[in-house]
């Protein structure tokens, strides 16, 4: 078997490992430093440790580095990057998974550029919403911490100088259905002695696992958004299987329950399906749900891919269901569709391409 990634570990595992190892506890977080912070590929790099724990640590880890196995660039300046990970003797399969990164410019008078990065969770998906190409892949399997950070380091060194503004965790995958390696990610992804990015910054989105989202509340300080998408449990389990498991009023319940003192609100995404649930009446019932909640609204144009059994709702449609939300003073965005071409919008994620 080879040796574990350290970017797989925690800092509180870190530190046991170095007390075990006669260290001091401190060691372990200008370990992680050199890792993540400085991007060391070895541990004869890290200078301020004694040869000693550094031939240890070369003995018991090792640092991965992911490397994109191809980038295409959509005319819109949107980039995907696929990864292919390598399986083990452990049993790990091998699997390819996308991140994208995505280039905003806010609207004039409006803030400074963003560079948003859309990473994956898990290598295809298991939730099977039917309008979502990754759902047609299955679950193929989870990624490990090192997985999820390693496309943040591999996208911050393709964007550079250009920093990265923005993290989504919206690519393949249920976050929370991989949450101890999501949760661990965004550890690192935050720390001081990580990459030390805002949890201001940072927007996880979750098919609404809702006994798992107090919880999330309680150990992270990032941004949830949840994919709601429908207004009835017999409409929304049409399009999200999972509200069989979850229906809207548990849902709904646990993120009632949840503290937002110092967070700002949910984001609910609702994807516009003609005909499916794009009625001035869906947008009312929508109102009815969010009520006496912190939340804003994320309308979400369906981008088709093939075989899909859904057509997007017109433009006009989607503007007249952000205005009946609006007039009843919910907060309602459009977002913007990016990189169709190219297949790297929201739900096109399903690695096509075929291994060359
Ligand atoms: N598993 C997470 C992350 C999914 S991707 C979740 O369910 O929230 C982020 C958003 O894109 C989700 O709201 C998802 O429902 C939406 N989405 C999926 N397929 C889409 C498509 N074809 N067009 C537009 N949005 C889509």
């Amino acid at each position: 078997m080879g040796l574990a990634d350290i970017q797989d570990l925690d800092l509180g595992a870190l530190e046991t490992w170095c007390a075990d190892a006669g260290e001091p506890r401190y060691r372990a977080a200008q370990i992680l430093s050199w890792v993540h912070r400085r991007g060391a590929g070895d541990f004869a790099a890290m200078s301020n440790l004694g040869r000693g724990l550094r031939t240890r640590l070369a003995e018991t880890f090792a640092v991965g580095r992911l490397e994109p196995s191809h980038v295409d660039a959509a005319t819109d300046g949107t980039r995907k990057l696929l990864f292919t990970l390598p399986g083990d003797a452990t049993g790990t399969r091998a699997a390819s998974i996308e991140s994208v990164l995505i280039p905003q410019t806010d609207r004039p008078g409006g803030a400074r550029d963003r560079l948003t990065l859309c990473i994956s969770s898990q290598a295809g998906c298991g939730m099977g919403c039917g309008f979502c190409a990754t759902a047609q892949m299955g679950l193929v399997r989870n990624l490990r911490p090192a997985e999820i950070v390693g496309q943040v380091a591999a996208a911050l060194r393709l964007a550079a100088p250009e920093p990265v503004t923005n993290i989504v965790l919206m690519g393949m995958g249920e976050p929370l259905a991989n949450y101890d390696a999501v949760r661990l990610a965004l550890e690192v992804l935050t720390a001081e002695w990580g990459h030390a990015i805002s949890p201001r910054r940072i927007t996880v989105s979750t098919v609404g696992l809702a006994p798992l989202i107090p919880r999330f509340i309680a150990d992270t300080r990032v941004n949830l958004a949840v994919s709601l998408h429908g207004t009835t449990d017999p409409q929304r389990e049409r399009l999200v299987p999972v509200n069989r498991r979850y229906p809207l009023a548990t849902l709904m319940a646990a993120c009632r329950e949840v503290p937002l003192a110092r967070r700002k609100r949910i984001t609910f995404e609702y994807v516009m399906l003609a005909g499916e649930n794009d009625a001035d009446g869906d947008a009312r019932r929508l109102v009815q749900l969010l009520h006496g909640l912190r939340a804003k609204v994320n309308l979400i144009p369906f981008n088709p891919f093939s075989g899909a059994p859904f057509a997007p709702s017109p433009r006009v449609r989607i503007v007249r269901f952000q205005e009946v939300l609006l007039s009843h003073g919910v907060h309602a965005t459009i977002r913007e569709s990016r990189g169709q071409d190219i297949q790297a919008a929201c739900g096109q994620l399903a690695v096509a391409r075929p291994a060359a």
